[in-house]
């Protein structure tokens, strides 16, 4: 099946309030093209490099989300493109995040990545980390914090995976802040569990593109 035809089958599938992000990290722009001619906008990259070469090449109302680990000194090179960075893993980070777009006299908007799996390999805050950077969030003069990111652990227990989409949820609920709605959850293989537990983005890359090599 086409790129094309895969995105009209999901977003067939998905509610409208639910955001698409196609995962295109590893892809190449043709194929990235194919997926902007059927309508996509809005597109997910890992790596710094890759996103910054990809989204000088291909058309200017691209979405560019970042979504990988983020070294600090790479903040500068994705900032001019980036419009959501989904994948803030530790204060540090933001700290840096703060420094870079103050002197670049813009405001990013960033997720929290939660650790939300079981596997010990997954990055991410734990709750804890979270609810303290949020009760500081007012020194974040360039940073609009928009929400959470999670990645459930990889496992065929869909109640599992559907008790961790639950908890971050309940995560974001439990944050008193207006501007905080945004939750990012669900894979190709779990954004259906994902938005059932009430998620506002899925992020989806194999389902659309095919695997990765
Ligand atoms: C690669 C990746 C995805 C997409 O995964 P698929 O299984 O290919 O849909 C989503 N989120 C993050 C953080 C990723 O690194």
């Amino acid at each position: 099946m086409s790129i094309g035809s895969k995105l009209i089958e999901l977003k067939n599938e998905l509610p409208l309030a639910v955001k698409l992000v196609a995962v295109s990290k590893f892809k190449p722009v043709d194929a990235i093209l194919e997926a902007y001619e059927a309508g996509q906008r809005a597109f997910g990259e890992s790596r710094p490099q890759e996103l910054v070469t990809k989204a000088s090449s291909l058309p200017k109302d691209i979405e560019w989300h970042f979504i990988g680990h983020l070294q600090t000194n790479k903040i500068n090179s994705i900032l001019p493109f980036v419009s959501l960075i989904q994948s803030v893993d530790s204060e540090h980070l933001l700290d840096a995040i703060e420094r870079c777009a103050g002197l670049q006299q813009r405001t990013v908007d960033c997720l929290l990545e939660i650790h939300i799996a079981r596997e010990e390999s997954k990055q991410g805050l734990s709750f804890d980390e979270a609810r303290l950077i949020m009760s500081q969030r007012e020194k974040y003069k360039h940073i609009r914090i928009k929400g959470v990111m999670g990645m459930a652990t990889q496992t065929d227990d869909w109640n599992q995976v559907r008790m961790e989409f639950k908890s971050l949820k309940s995560f974001a609920e439990s944050v008193c802040d207006d501007r905080f709605d945004t939750i990012s959850m669900g894979m190709s293989d779990d954004f259906q569990i994902a938005v059932e537990e009430g998620t506002t983005i899925v992020r989806i890359g194999t389902y659309i593109f095919g695997n990765r090599v």
